[in-house]
């Protein structure tokens, strides 16, 4: 009946499915995270594994721009794969290796390679503020300490008298009255990031993964912890991030601070590429708080001012923004109850936003936490086919999953209305508009109605309006004046709710429930 009146009414077609992409060549991408230990298992021993990575690439991107086969993902960020006894491996037992569960060296090359075959930039989690208490160097430290020897391995790491930190500070005790600084756990001591024989071992890691791994660049982990008594996290940031730049001149680096605004707009002040926004993530954030209470103005003033701030630090920042991570309750949990349209919309708001959208693998198949009492529940096996579950063990919860109510991957391709379509078509019009990642929010478009979020992204002489409807119950009408945006049209549409779509006649925009469009000038 739809397409009946789409005929009738002599709409032209829908331009994102003519609409030519073209790949990436620089820092903006689609990127999708993968916990490594839980996508793909590729030898039946119940762990996830590189081989496993690279048998579901053609899933993520098979090199072709246009062909529309894949989800279209063009950067990838893997957690930590370097040798380390926990399944996350955030403590790190040797930093030029891979971990035996996880495969090679040449899997990691292999890997590699067939990334940049099909124009995905890889990067990968590197752990720079703490270490495995099992490191071999660690353990030389721990050894000399107790043999009165404070100048050897202990000058790589925040060892100090018991009395040097303050009572806040988490520490693990070595002998003599001797601790070292441990905020996350006992098990990972911390590194001295002022020592000059540190910043020798850091640059030997980024030159082995940088020059000789050809990775693309870091997420770094745990920026928020860089600083401490006698370090500037800034400085420190800034060296490395310089340090990288001199190895490889287009290194891509994103940090981990989920703090403060000002903490996140002092790191950016060292030059890194890219921080995470914390605060748009999760059921209580930006995007799906102001979800929840349909203030869609509201959800655009607070972007406009955040991507001012941090562009105030960084002229070049690149905000990272997101829904979940590896440490935080599946973003479904907070929508899917509420109807398949609430996640197709929260993946339009951030996946529009200027900057790097960073995709947790099975977000976009509407993956669920079927508990939040042990992050492992966060972290659970990717369902490829919901027919034939997967059997990888996560942590100590073991291997029991919960599949996605719509159906894994195989399931979801053969459903046109399907949040994995969606996330298809939303990374296609990304691809197809170069603009809305490098763009700039210039200002906001007032529709005096606190439901509607609308600004002005430009970009290369190129003026863009994003117009996305905070309520999902009722369609807006909305004038488009030619002082906002001269001979409008629709450049892409991602409705949300099945049949119903944006229209745009004389000037009058129709915009379903929980209905995206970017809008721009028409062609002369
Ligand atoms: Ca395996
Ligand atoms: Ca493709
Ligand atoms: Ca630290």
């Amino acid at each position: 009946m739809l397409a009946g009146a789409t005929v009738l009414s002599g709409c032209s077609a829908d331009p994102v499915e003519t609409k030519k992409a073209e790949a990436s060549t620089d820092k903006y991408r689609n990127f999708y995270q993968i916990f490594v230990n839980s996508f793909c298992d590729s030898n039946g021993d119940k762990t996830g594994d590189l081989k496993g990575i690279i048998s579901q690439l053609d899933y993520l991107n098979d090199g072709d721009p246009n062909s529309g086969d894949d989800l279209g993902i063009d950067g990838l960020w893997l957690t930590p794969i370097m040798p380390s006894k926990s399944y996350h491996k955030y403590d790190v037992e040797n930093y030029y290796d891979i971990d035996p569960d996880f495969g090679t060296l040449e899997d990691f090359d292999e890997l590699v390679k067939e990334c940049h075959e099909r124009g995905i930039n890889i990067i990968i989690d590197l752990v720079l503020n703490h270490i495995s208490y099992n490191n071999p160097l660690f353990q030389q430290a721990v050894t000399e300490v107790s043999e009165g020897n404070l100048d050897g391995a202990a000058k790589y790491f925040e060892i100090h008298k018991s009395d040097y930190f303050s009572d806040d500070t988490q520490v693990v005790r070595l002998s003599d009255g001797y601790v070292c600084e441990a905020n996350f756990s006992q098990d990972m001591p911390e590194w001295d990031l002022n020592s000059e024989k540190t910043r020798e071992e850091f640059t030997k890691i980024a030159k082995f993964w940088l020059e000789e791994r050809k990775v693309d660049g870091f997420r770094l982990d745990a920026c928020k912890f860089f600083q401490n008594k006698t370090v500037d996290g800034t400085e420190f940031l800034k060296w490395f991030y310089d340090t990288c730049k001199g190895i490889k001149e287009d290194v891509y680096m994103v940090g981990e601070d989920w703090t403060e605004d000002s903490d996140i707009q002092d790191l950016y002040k060292s030059g890194i590429d890219s921080l995470f926004s914390f605060k748009f993530a999760q059921n209580t954030g930006q995007i799906v708080g102001n979800m929840n209470t349909m203030q869609g103005a509201t959800f655009a003033k607070k972007l406009k001012a955040y991507e001012g701030k941090m562009r105030e630090s960084n002229p070049n920042a690149i905000n990272a923004y997101f829904l979940s991570n590896h440490d935080q309750v599946r973003i479904a949990n907070a929508l899917q109850s509420k109807g398949l349209d609430f996640e197709k919309f929260a993946a339009n708001v951030y996946m529009l936003m200027p900057g790097n959208s960073f995709t947790y693998y099975g977000e976009e198949i509407g993956t669920k936490a079927e508990s939040n009492s042990n992050d492992a529940y966060y972290r659970t096996a990717m369902v490829f086919d919901s027919n034939n579950l997967p059997s990888i063990n996560v942590g100590n919860i073991g291997s029991t999953i919960e599949p996605p109510v719509n159906g894994g991957v195989k399931q979801q391709l053969a459903d046109k209305n399907s949040l994995l379509n969606h996330y298809r078509r939303l990374i296609k019009v990304k691809n197809q508009n170069p603009a809305i990642a490098r763009g700039e929010i210039t200002d906001l478009a007032d529709f005096g109605d606190k439901e509607i979020a609308a600004y002005y992204n430009e970009y290369d002489g190129k003026k863009l309006m994003i117009v996305h409807n905070f309520n999902g119950k009722e369609a807006k009408q909305l004038e488009i004046t030619a002082e906002m945006l001269e001979n409008p049209e629709i450049a892409a549409d991602l409705s949300t709710v099945e049949a119903t779509r944006a229209e745009l006649k004389n000037g009058k925009l129709t915009l379903p429930p929980h209905g995206s469009v970017v809008l721009e000038t028409k062609a002369s």
